[in-house]
């Protein structure tokens, strides 16, 4: 099968990597070792780059912006994050020398036979995880055959793709940057979990981000899969043009191929018996469809039902989504830093429960960061039913005020130590502190998981175990 990036057509050229991140890194690393002399490029300064992780013997590279020595490879190996519009992409494409994406090249030394993607705006991860777990019990027809989990989760293709094996399976998370660059990128299961406005700064309008989905099935063929969301009307509309065998989940009875019914996920696939599932114990309905998602997924490459089953009781997320940790002051605590813009937060809230009588039992809700530039109006409706109070971070936190004034109290709060320690005074017995901020974490936190890792170090720190007096009852 082909995607797109052919080794043997550029043998003897030299590769050139634009943008030495970790994806880009690991293209390197991997081209290296297929005998490429390759050359990377990156905008950002030479010790910058020489600080961050270690760079592949045999690499020559250059910081600071990208100069002539790109025009003289053969071909380029793009980094996701790089836009289309850059200049140098306009330089390549002028100077006629292929661009192809980092996910692209690394497929094309991937024997792995059993190739799953997931895409959409949000749940790619939890869903890819679930879905990696769900292969890893069962992978049809491949004795000793490993799961590979790689691609957006923050693991490159590159890295694995060269050391997976034919019986092995890729399962692949792939977000719209990279699917943007991919031409002949055909996995033999996909799924699309939703789509809404994200990331519109990078393709521009949402036509751009859409057909960047599409290509997840664009090269299809009719023997493949593809899962979509009959919930979601852009998913439903955008599946009419699917080449592959199309699935959907969504609601009982509108030919749909799972549906939840009370606890449990029914699913029938074309042709085959009917087979019934455990909710993964997981908050809130987006995890309903993530699972649904992943149940397809399985068992549309014929996973069997019962590894399905297995996978998915005993699946407990992924970290910073929505993740318990812990309690403090009588209070469960929720991290759900990767919640870093408006859609993710009401989500989140509309997964926590009423709120009891009396005001207990209601959340109290840490937002702020750095401001991504829509409103926090749509929140209102939910927090003023869930929420008991705001607790205000980073420097968001004035816009988020004028937002939500007239909801519920705010307190400006300035960091997360602060806001803890605030949730500790004004909370009760019962309510639920919940991290899912909203915003990006860029302005005080190195990245979403920093600011999941630092607030789950601050509850720690103040989670008093129960005190049992000691038996000798003294002091
Ligand atoms: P992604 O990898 O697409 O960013 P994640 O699995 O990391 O998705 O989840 C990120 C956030 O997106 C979660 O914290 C949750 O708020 C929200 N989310 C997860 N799954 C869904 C879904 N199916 N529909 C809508 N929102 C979701």
């Amino acid at each position: 099968m082909s995607h797109g990036f052919e080794p043997a057509a550029f043998k003897k050229s030299r590769a050139c990597v634009l943008g030495l991140g970790k994806s880009g890194l690991a293209a390197a690393s991997l081209l290296l070792r297929e005998g490429f002399s390759v050359f990377g490029s990156d905008t950002r300064p030479a010790a910058q780059i020489k600080s961050g992780p270690a760079l592949p013997a045999g690499l020559k590279w250059e910081g600071s912006g990208h100069g002539d020595r790109v025009l003289k490879c053969g071909f380029v190996v793009k980094s996701p994050g790089i836009p289309h519009s850059a200049q140098v992409i306009r330089r390549l494409e002028a100077a006629g020398i292929p661009v192809f994406s980092e996910v692209e090249v690394a497929l094309a030394f991937c024997r792995a036979k059993t190739l799953v993607a997931i895409t959409g705006t949000n749940g790619k991860t939890t869903t890819a995880a679930l879905t990696a777990a769900i292969f890893a019990r069962g992978l049809p027809g491949a004795r000793g055959g490993k799961t590979h989990l790689c691609g957006n989760v923050g693991i490159p293709v590159s890295q694995v793709a060269g050391r997976a094996r034919a019986k092995d399976a890729l399962v692949m998370e792939v977000s719209s940057y990279q699917l943007e660059d991919s031409r002949r990128f055909a996995p033999r299961a996909a799924a699309i979990l939703n789509i809404t406005a994200d990331h519109l700064d990078h393709h521009g309008a949402m036509a751009g981000y859409i057909e960047a989905k599409a290509r997840v099935f664009r090269e299809q063929g009719p023997q493949d899969w593809c899962v979509f969301n009959a919930f979601d009307p852009l998913t439903l509309k955008l599946s009419r043009r699917c080449p592959s065998r199309r699935l959907y989940f969504g609601p009982k009875g509108l030919n749909t191929h799972a549906w939840v019914d009370g606890s449990a996920i029914e699913a029938k696939l074309p042709d085959r018996p009917a087979a019934s599932f455990p909710l993964p114990p997981l908050p809130g309905e987006h995890n309903q469809h993530n699972a649904m998602a992943a149940v397809l997924l399985g068992l549309s490459l014929g996973v069997r039902p019962a590894a399905i089953r297995s996978a998915l009781r005993s699946f407990k997320g992924v970290e910073h989504r929505l993740e318990e940790c812990g309690t403090m002051g009588g209070m469960r605590c929720i991290n759900d830093s990767k919640a870093t813009n408006v859609d993710s937060t009401l989500v989140a809230l509309r997964s926590m429960p009423e709120g009891g009588a009396g005001g207990a039992g209601k959340v109290l809700l840490i937002l702020g960061g750095l401001h991504k530039g829509s409103p926090y109006t749509p929140l209102k409706s939910l927090i003023a039913r869930r929420v008991k109070c705001i607790l205000t971070i980073g420097s968001a936190a004035a816009k988020v005020e004028e937002d939500l004034a007239g909801t519920v109290h705010i307190f400006p709060c300035g960091d997360l130590a602060v806001a803890v320690d605030t949730a500790l005074k004004v909370g009760e017995r019962g309510d639920i502190l919940l991290l899912s901020p909203a915003c990006a974490s860029f302005d005080q936190f190195k990245d979403f998981e920093d600011r999941g890792d630092q607030f789950k170090e601050l509850i720690k720190k103040r989670h008093q175990p129960p005190t049992t007096r000691p038996p000798w009852g003294g002091e």
